[in-house]
Protein backbone atom coordinates (compact mmCIF):
# COMPACT_ATOMS: atom_id res chain seq x y z
CA UNK A 1 0.00 0.00 0.00
CA UNK A 2 2.69 2.56 -1.01
CA UNK A 3 0.51 5.83 -0.11
CA UNK A 4 2.40 9.14 -0.80
CA UNK A 5 2.56 11.30 2.47
CA UNK A 6 -0.87 13.16 2.31
CA UNK A 7 -0.50 16.64 0.57
CA UNK A 8 -1.01 19.73 2.72
CA UNK A 9 -1.43 23.13 1.17
CA UNK A 10 0.58 25.71 3.71
CA UNK A 11 2.72 22.56 4.54
CA UNK A 12 6.70 24.45 5.01
CA UNK A 13 9.34 22.98 4.31
CA UNK A 14 8.59 18.70 4.40
CA UNK A 15 9.40 16.70 7.79
CA UNK A 16 12.01 14.80 5.48
CA UNK A 17 15.17 13.56 7.69
CA UNK A 18 18.26 11.56 6.73
CA UNK A 19 18.33 9.34 10.95
CA UNK A 20 20.91 7.30 12.20
CA UNK A 21 21.18 4.65 14.28
CA UNK A 22 22.59 5.08 17.52
CA UNK A 23 21.53 2.35 19.36
CA UNK A 24 19.48 -1.51 18.27
CA UNK A 25 18.54 -3.99 21.33
CA UNK A 26 15.51 -6.52 21.13
CA UNK A 27 12.73 -5.78 23.94
CA UNK A 28 11.76 -9.03 23.63
CA UNK A 29 12.45 -11.98 20.89
CA UNK A 30 10.57 -10.75 17.78
CA UNK A 31 10.45 -6.87 18.83
CA UNK A 32 13.79 -4.82 17.62
CA UNK A 33 14.13 -1.45 19.15
CA UNK A 34 15.90 0.31 17.12
CA UNK A 35 17.04 4.00 18.12
CA UNK A 36 17.42 6.72 15.60
CA UNK A 37 19.12 10.28 15.99
CA UNK A 38 19.20 13.33 14.16
CA UNK A 39 19.87 16.99 15.15
CA UNK A 40 16.24 17.75 14.20
CA UNK A 41 14.63 15.41 16.58
CA UNK A 42 15.77 18.05 19.49
CA UNK A 43 13.75 20.49 20.99
CA UNK A 44 10.02 20.58 21.50
CA UNK A 45 8.49 17.05 22.17
CA UNK A 46 6.33 15.51 18.84
CA UNK A 47 3.19 16.23 20.24
CA UNK A 48 0.72 13.17 20.89
CA UNK A 49 0.57 9.47 20.69
CA UNK A 50 0.12 7.22 17.60
CA UNK A 51 2.34 9.62 16.02
CA UNK A 52 3.55 7.47 12.23
CA UNK A 53 6.24 7.83 9.93
CA UNK A 54 7.29 6.58 6.57
CA UNK A 55 10.65 4.81 6.65
CA UNK A 56 12.80 4.62 3.64
CA UNK A 57 14.89 1.63 3.65
CA UNK A 58 18.38 1.69 1.27
CA UNK A 59 18.93 -0.73 -1.43
CA UNK A 60 21.02 -2.58 -1.89
CA UNK A 61 21.14 -3.36 1.68
CA UNK A 62 23.87 -1.80 3.48
CA UNK A 63 24.31 1.67 1.42
CA UNK A 64 22.13 4.73 2.49
CA UNK A 65 18.95 5.73 0.90
CA UNK A 66 18.90 8.04 -1.98
CA UNK A 67 15.70 9.93 -2.23
CA UNK A 68 15.04 13.63 -4.29
CA UNK A 69 15.48 16.59 -2.04
CA UNK A 70 12.53 18.65 -1.42
CA UNK A 71 11.82 21.99 -2.95
CA UNK A 72 11.83 24.89 -1.01
CA UNK A 73 8.15 25.46 -1.21
CA UNK A 74 7.81 22.37 0.85
CA UNK A 75 5.11 20.81 -2.31
CA UNK A 76 4.62 16.97 -1.31
CA UNK A 77 3.45 15.61 -3.88
CA UNK A 78 6.05 16.72 -6.33
CA UNK A 79 8.51 15.96 -4.00
CA UNK A 80 6.54 12.20 -4.11
CA UNK A 81 6.42 12.09 -7.82
CA UNK A 82 9.99 12.28 -8.10
CA UNK A 83 10.52 9.75 -5.55
CA UNK A 84 8.40 7.96 -7.16
CA UNK A 85 9.93 8.44 -10.18
CA UNK A 86 13.28 7.07 -9.24
CA UNK A 87 13.90 3.23 -11.32
CA UNK A 88 12.37 0.42 -9.16
CA UNK A 89 16.10 -1.36 -8.88
CA UNK A 90 17.51 1.69 -7.07
CA UNK A 91 14.01 3.31 -5.46
CA UNK A 92 14.46 3.03 -1.33
CA UNK A 93 11.61 0.91 -0.64
CA UNK A 94 9.07 2.92 1.92
CA UNK A 95 7.47 1.55 4.85
CA UNK A 96 5.21 2.88 7.59
CA UNK A 97 6.25 2.90 11.57
CA UNK A 98 5.11 4.50 14.92
CA UNK A 99 7.38 6.03 17.23
CA UNK A 100 7.29 4.80 20.02
CA UNK A 101 9.15 7.21 22.27
CA UNK A 102 10.94 10.46 21.92
CA UNK A 103 14.06 11.75 23.52
CA UNK A 104 14.10 15.47 22.53
CA UNK A 105 17.13 16.14 24.79
CA UNK A 106 19.14 13.17 23.26
CA UNK A 107 17.51 14.44 19.18
CA UNK A 108 16.58 10.68 18.79
CA UNK A 109 13.10 8.71 18.71
CA UNK A 110 12.86 5.02 19.10
CA UNK A 111 10.65 2.44 16.70
CA UNK A 112 10.00 -0.59 17.35
CA UNK A 113 10.64 -3.37 14.75
CA UNK A 114 8.26 -6.87 15.00
CA UNK A 115 10.69 -9.40 13.63
CA UNK A 116 7.57 -11.45 11.76
CA UNK A 117 9.13 -13.19 8.68
CA UNK A 118 7.36 -16.69 9.55
CA UNK A 119 5.91 -15.88 5.97
CA UNK A 120 8.98 -14.18 4.06
CA UNK A 121 10.37 -11.41 5.76
CA UNK A 122 10.38 -7.92 4.01
CA UNK A 123 12.64 -5.46 3.17
CA UNK A 124 12.08 -3.31 6.58
CA UNK A 125 12.48 -6.15 8.73
CA UNK A 126 15.13 -7.49 6.88
CA UNK A 127 16.66 -4.07 7.24
CA UNK A 128 15.67 -4.68 11.30
CA UNK A 129 16.97 -7.75 12.31
CA UNK A 130 20.41 -6.59 10.30
CA UNK A 131 19.87 -3.22 11.86
CA UNK A 132 23.80 -1.94 13.06
CA UNK A 133 25.25 1.40 14.57
CA UNK A 134 25.91 4.14 11.75
CA UNK A 135 22.70 2.35 9.23
CA UNK A 136 21.43 5.06 7.92
CA UNK A 137 17.65 5.87 6.68
CA UNK A 138 15.07 8.75 5.13
CA UNK A 139 11.93 9.69 7.39
CA UNK A 140 9.07 11.33 6.57
CA UNK A 141 7.47 12.72 9.18
CA UNK A 142 5.85 12.99 11.96
CA UNK A 143 3.79 15.44 11.09
CA UNK A 144 -0.23 16.58 11.56
CA UNK A 145 -0.51 17.01 7.97
CA UNK A 146 0.44 13.27 7.58
CA UNK A 147 -2.18 11.53 10.76
CA UNK A 148 -4.11 14.01 12.73
CA UNK A 149 -3.43 13.71 16.39
CA UNK A 150 -5.12 10.90 18.35
CA UNK A 151 -7.26 11.14 21.48
CA UNK A 152 -7.59 8.29 23.01
CA UNK A 153 -9.97 9.33 26.37
CA UNK A 154 -12.59 10.92 23.84
CA UNK A 155 -15.60 9.47 25.27
CA UNK A 156 -16.73 7.30 28.58
CA UNK A 157 -14.27 4.52 28.19
CA UNK A 158 -11.35 3.41 25.41
CA UNK A 159 -11.72 -0.06 23.68
CA UNK A 160 -7.94 -1.20 21.63
CA UNK A 161 -7.89 -3.95 20.04
CA UNK A 162 -3.80 -4.29 18.07
CA UNK A 163 -1.63 -7.00 16.70
CA UNK A 164 1.89 -7.47 17.47
CA UNK A 165 3.03 -4.40 14.48
CA UNK A 166 0.35 -2.31 16.01
CA UNK A 167 1.20 -2.99 19.97
CA UNK A 168 3.94 -0.14 19.63
CA UNK A 169 1.10 2.47 18.82
CA UNK A 170 -1.20 1.24 21.51
CA UNK A 171 1.45 1.47 23.81
CA UNK A 172 1.90 5.24 22.88
CA UNK A 173 -2.02 5.21 23.04
CA UNK A 174 -2.17 3.59 26.29
CA UNK A 175 0.79 5.89 27.70
CA UNK A 176 -1.64 9.00 27.30
CA UNK A 177 -4.86 7.74 29.14
CA UNK A 178 -5.42 10.32 32.14
CA UNK A 179 -6.00 9.18 35.23
CA UNK A 180 -8.45 6.94 35.99
CA UNK A 181 -9.96 6.51 32.67
CA UNK A 182 -11.66 3.09 31.96
CA UNK A 183 -9.70 0.96 29.10
CA UNK A 184 -9.75 -2.70 27.80
CA UNK A 185 -6.93 -3.74 24.72
CA UNK A 186 -6.81 -6.86 23.01
CA UNK A 187 -3.30 -7.53 21.96
CA UNK A 188 -2.67 -10.76 19.88
CA UNK A 189 1.10 -11.17 20.12
CA UNK A 190 3.06 -14.72 18.95
CA UNK A 191 3.02 -16.16 22.59
CA UNK A 192 3.82 -14.70 26.54
CA UNK A 193 7.28 -13.75 25.36
CA UNK A 194 5.91 -11.13 22.67
CA UNK A 195 3.71 -9.56 25.88
CA UNK A 196 5.24 -6.34 26.89
CA UNK A 197 4.58 -3.99 30.19
CA UNK A 198 2.13 -0.90 29.07
CA UNK A 199 2.56 1.86 31.59
CA UNK A 200 -0.80 3.91 32.30
CA UNK A 201 -2.44 6.09 34.77
CA UNK A 202 -5.68 4.81 32.90
CA UNK A 203 -7.73 1.98 34.38
CA UNK A 204 -6.80 -0.61 32.25
CA UNK A 205 -7.31 -3.93 31.92
CA UNK A 206 -5.07 -6.41 28.79
CA UNK A 207 -6.47 -9.14 27.25
CA UNK A 208 -2.88 -11.30 25.91
CA UNK A 209 -4.05 -13.54 23.22
CA UNK A 210 -1.73 -15.95 22.00
CA UNK A 211 -0.66 -17.16 18.47
CA UNK A 212 -3.96 -17.46 15.98
CA UNK A 213 -6.34 -16.61 18.83
CA UNK A 214 -8.46 -14.32 16.92
CA UNK A 215 -9.58 -10.72 18.15
CA UNK A 216 -12.87 -10.25 16.67
CA UNK A 217 -13.45 -13.37 18.65
CA UNK A 218 -12.45 -12.45 21.64
CA UNK A 219 -14.42 -8.83 21.26
CA UNK A 220 -17.48 -10.24 20.05
CA UNK A 221 -17.23 -12.77 23.55
CA UNK A 222 -16.41 -9.53 25.50
CA UNK A 223 -18.91 -7.60 28.27
CA UNK A 224 -18.54 -4.25 27.50
CA UNK A 225 -18.41 -1.47 29.97
CA UNK A 226 -21.16 1.01 30.10
CA UNK A 227 -21.05 4.23 28.48
CA UNK A 228 -20.02 5.20 25.02
CA UNK A 229 -16.98 4.13 23.58
CA UNK A 230 -13.86 5.47 21.57
CA UNK A 231 -12.30 2.33 19.44
CA UNK A 232 -8.97 2.25 18.08
CA UNK A 233 -8.07 -1.01 15.77
CA UNK A 234 -5.01 -1.75 14.28
CA UNK A 235 -3.50 -4.98 12.59
CA UNK A 236 -4.27 -6.78 9.97
CA UNK A 237 -6.52 -4.76 7.14
CA UNK A 238 -9.12 -7.92 7.24
CA UNK A 239 -9.44 -8.17 10.88
CA UNK A 240 -9.91 -4.88 11.24
CA UNK A 241 -12.32 -4.50 8.88
CA UNK A 242 -14.31 -7.25 10.06
CA UNK A 243 -14.07 -5.91 14.10
CA UNK A 244 -15.48 -2.66 12.58
CA UNK A 245 -18.11 -3.83 10.66
CA UNK A 246 -18.60 -5.68 14.07
CA UNK A 247 -18.35 -2.36 16.55
CA UNK A 248 -20.78 -0.56 14.35
CA UNK A 249 -23.20 -3.07 13.11
CA UNK A 250 -23.48 -5.19 15.77
CA UNK A 251 -22.24 -3.11 19.03
CA UNK A 252 -23.92 -0.05 17.36
CA UNK A 253 -21.09 2.06 18.42
CA UNK A 254 -21.33 5.46 16.58
CA UNK A 255 -18.71 5.07 13.37
CA UNK A 256 -17.05 8.31 13.91
CA UNK A 257 -15.66 7.05 17.74
CA UNK A 258 -14.15 4.48 15.90
CA UNK A 259 -10.31 4.96 14.46
CA UNK A 260 -8.80 2.04 12.29
CA UNK A 261 -6.21 1.16 10.23
CA UNK A 262 -5.53 -1.79 8.04
CA UNK A 263 -0.95 -2.15 9.02
CA UNK A 264 -0.74 -5.00 6.39
CA UNK A 265 -2.40 -7.54 4.29
CA UNK A 266 -1.88 -10.92 4.52
CA UNK A 267 0.41 -11.93 1.31
CA UNK A 268 0.61 -8.30 -0.25
CA UNK A 269 3.43 -6.06 0.48
CA UNK A 270 3.06 -2.72 1.48
CA UNK A 271 4.71 -1.68 -2.64
CA UNK A 272 1.56 -3.60 -3.99
CA UNK A 273 -1.21 -1.85 -5.13
CA UNK A 274 -4.68 -1.46 -3.14
CA UNK A 275 -7.29 -4.17 -3.32
CA UNK A 276 -11.18 -2.64 -3.99
CA UNK A 277 -11.05 -3.32 0.24
CA UNK A 278 -8.81 -1.05 0.80
CA UNK A 279 -9.90 1.66 -1.33
CA UNK A 280 -13.05 1.39 0.46
CA UNK A 281 -11.44 1.49 3.57
CA UNK A 282 -9.46 4.75 2.35
CA UNK A 283 -12.67 6.27 1.30
CA UNK A 284 -14.41 5.54 4.53
CA UNK A 285 -11.37 7.13 6.77
CA UNK A 286 -11.64 9.92 4.98
CA UNK A 287 -15.57 10.45 5.26
CA UNK A 288 -14.81 9.47 9.11
CA UNK A 289 -12.32 12.61 8.90
CA UNK A 290 -14.84 14.81 7.19
CA UNK A 291 -17.74 14.28 9.99
CA UNK A 292 -15.48 14.81 12.36
CA UNK A 293 -14.27 18.52 11.47
C1 LIG B 1 0.42 3.63 10.27
C2 LIG B 1 1.24 2.36 10.43
C3 LIG B 1 2.10 2.23 11.50
C4 LIG B 1 2.85 1.04 11.67
N1 LIG B 1 3.70 0.94 12.73
C5 LIG B 1 4.47 -0.18 12.88
C6 LIG B 1 5.41 -0.30 13.95
O1 LIG B 1 5.60 0.62 14.75
N2 LIG B 1 6.11 -1.47 14.07
C7 LIG B 1 5.95 -2.50 13.18
O2 LIG B 1 6.62 -3.54 13.33
N3 LIG B 1 5.09 -2.39 12.13
C8 LIG B 1 4.36 -1.27 11.96
N4 LIG B 1 3.50 -1.16 10.91
C9 LIG B 1 3.36 -2.32 10.01
C10 LIG B 1 4.47 -2.38 8.94
O3 LIG B 1 4.45 -1.19 8.18
C11 LIG B 1 4.17 -3.60 8.02
O4 LIG B 1 4.21 -4.79 8.77
C12 LIG B 1 5.11 -3.64 6.82
O5 LIG B 1 4.49 -4.45 5.84
C13 LIG B 1 6.48 -4.23 7.15
O6 LIG B 1 7.25 -4.15 5.98
P1 LIG B 1 8.15 -5.33 5.45
O7 LIG B 1 9.05 -4.73 4.43
O8 LIG B 1 8.74 -6.07 6.60
O9 LIG B 1 7.11 -6.34 4.77
P2 LIG B 1 6.39 -6.20 3.33
O10 LIG B 1 7.40 -6.18 2.23
O11 LIG B 1 5.41 -5.07 3.37
O12 LIG B 1 5.61 -7.59 3.29
C14 LIG B 1 6.30 -8.84 3.09
C15 LIG B 1 5.44 -10.02 3.56
O13 LIG B 1 5.29 -9.94 4.96
C16 LIG B 1 3.92 -10.00 5.34
N5 LIG B 1 3.74 -9.08 6.49
C17 LIG B 1 3.88 -7.73 6.50
N6 LIG B 1 3.67 -7.24 7.74
C18 LIG B 1 3.38 -8.30 8.52
C19 LIG B 1 3.06 -8.45 9.90
N7 LIG B 1 2.97 -7.39 10.71
N8 LIG B 1 2.82 -9.69 10.39
C20 LIG B 1 2.89 -10.78 9.59
N9 LIG B 1 3.20 -10.71 8.26
C21 LIG B 1 3.42 -9.49 7.73
C22 LIG B 1 3.13 -9.50 4.10
O14 LIG B 1 1.83 -10.07 4.05
C23 LIG B 1 4.01 -10.01 2.97
O15 LIG B 1 3.68 -11.35 2.65
C24 LIG B 1 2.74 -0.01 10.72
C25 LIG B 1 1.88 0.15 9.61
C26 LIG B 1 1.13 1.32 9.47
C27 LIG B 1 0.22 1.46 8.26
Amino acid sequence: MATPPPAHPTAPPLPLRRVTVTAVRRITPRMARVTLGDPSLAGAPLAGPDRQVKLYFPRPSGSEPVLPAPDPDGDVMRWYAAYAAIPEDRRPWMRSYTLRAHDPSAATVDIDFLLHGDGGDGPATRWARDARVGDVLGMFGPSDHFAPPVDPARRDWTLLVADACALPALATLVAALPPGHRALAYIQVADTAEEQPLPTRGRLTVHWLHGDASPEDAVRAADFPAGRPYAWLAGEAGTVRALRRHLVEERDIDRRAIDFAGYWRRKLTQDDAPTDEDLTEARERLAALREDT
